[in-house]
């Protein structure tokens, strides 16, 4: 390690020997030698990442710091026992970022040690410092997807730690409610300011990849280096269970989409997601395979995924081997690929017998029909369909759309904030199921 010491006179200036060269080899990965000053009044070190740009950064704050203290003395800069010390280490050092944690204490007679601290994260391809909403693709995103899993997490393993009042603001997170943060090998790790989750800061340990969806690509990626272990309050490492947060003294209905996943299915999770609703699909076996990704997300975000058949048939028309086919491999294919194992059938065109019926009965499966259908697939009309759910809905509703058709997608993007607006909440079948 380098080191360098000045001792220089009484000095309201910085002087700073640049750190010796070093072999970049050995630099890409460990703590670069540091500059460390040290001087009548301070003693200041900081790392040096061997980048043009960065590198003034660090330079220029440790100076502005050990300059703001020295003026700060007024008369008393001529007592060489006021102090100041400019320490720091790296939260995470990797091939694309970096933090560093600078830890200021002050000595001045008279007064009680002051110790503050400051953390930058840099972008070390980029060359630049990075503030928290540089990562995410949009910030209302990334304010509902972190408030949601906080809320998730929190509801599901420490459900008495916080108020009703404290969950509700989780519901409405800002990113203006974090206070700082760090970018780790696979985490985020974020400073939640005091009155959000308690009455002090708390830290809060969120893995990178449960937030991929709302974080720009180049940072969604795992960045291997070091890093200094934090000691967060709360490690979110897996997506928690969706809570449940259905009240049921209020009105309720479930919509539900048939015949996907589909090209717009993506759309209409987001606008759940945006409303905090949730909805069932009943999906054709034979597309699943091809969107395991969409039907993933599906279930990751407390949406329900119901059968439709492996092909679309009509089921009292089928062999009995063609019936087991249709039902069976789609349960199959869904779990395959999302881990869940349907619990409602939606027969095609609504056809059933009571062959049918008890064959399913016999597979665990319940039929699902429906009592609003807005026979979207007749008319490709966002305005109408639109119009259509609005004048049906009720409480109880069970509402029939295809995501497959851009139309009824169009209308469901203005209809769900509607119906979210006068009260419904927008739950899953099965949960209606439960409370109606
Ligand atoms: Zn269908």
């Amino acid at each position: 390690m380098t080191s360098v010491i000045l001792l220089a006179g009484i000095c309201t200036y910085l002087v700073i020997t640049p750190a010796k060269s070093v072999n970049t080899a050995a630099v890409s990965r460990a703590a670069s030698p540091p500059v460390s000053v040290v001087a009548n009044h301070y003693s200041i070190d900081y790392p040096v990442f061997h980048n043009a740009e960065i590198d003034p950064m660090l330079k220029n704050y440790a100076s502005s710091q050990v300059v703001a203290f020295v003026n700060s003395l007024g008369k008393d800069r001529y007592d060489p026992r006021n102090r100041m010390e400019l320490e720091y280490s790296l939260l995470h050092h990797g091939q694309q970022f970096a933090t560093v944690l600078f830890t200021q204490h002050e000595y001045v007679i008279g007064s009680a040690t002051k110790t503050s601290s400051a953390q930058m994260t840099f972008d070390l391809k980029a060359h630049k410092k990075i503030e928290l909403k540089d990562i995410f693709i949009s910030e209302g995103d990334a304010q509902l997807a972190i408030g949601t899993l906080l809320y998730d997490y929190l509801k599901q393993y420490a459900p008495h730690e916080l108020s009703q009042e404290q969950f509700s603001k989780l519901l409405q997170f800002r990113l203006a409610d974090i206070q700082d943060f760090s970018v780790g090998s696979e985490t985020l790790t974020l400073s939640i300011r005091p009155g959000m989750l308690g009455d002090k800061a708390r830290l809060v340990a969120i893995k990178r990849s449960l937030l991929d969806d709302v974080l720009k690509p180049e940072y969604s990626k795992n960045d291997e280096g070091e890093d200094v272990p934090v000691a967060a309050s709360y490690v979110i490492s897996e997506r928690p269970r969706p809570a449940n947060q259905i009240d049921p003294n209020q009105k309720m209905l479930a919509i539900t989409f048939d015949d996907g996943p589909g090209n717009y299915t993506n759309r209409v999770l987001d606008v759940l997601k945006r409303n905090r609703a949730h909805a069932t699909f009943f999906v054709i076996g034979r597309q699943v395979a091809g969107r395991a990704d969409v039907v993933r997300r599906t279930v990751n975000e407390g949406n329900e995924i119901g059968n439709h058949s492996w092909n679309h048939a009509s089921l009292p028309l089928v062999s009995h081997d063609q019936l087991k086919h249709e039902v069976e491999d789609t349960q199959r294919v869904i779990h395959d690929v999302a881990g869940y194992t349907p619990v409602l059938m939606r027969p095609p065109y609504g056809a059933i017998n009571s062959e049918v019926a008890a064959y399913l009965q016999s597979q665990h499966l319940l039929p699902a029909l429906w009592n609003v259908d807005t026979e979207d697939w007749r008319y490709p009309d966002a305005q109408a369909m639109y119009d259509r759910v609005m004048q049906s809905a009720r409480d109880g509703s069970v509402i029939l759309l295809h995501d497959i058709h851009p139309t009824s997608v169009e209308a469901v993007e203005r209809a769900i904030p509607a119906l979210v607006e006068q009260g419904y909440q927008l739950v899953t079948m099965s949960q209606l199921e439960q409370y109606r």
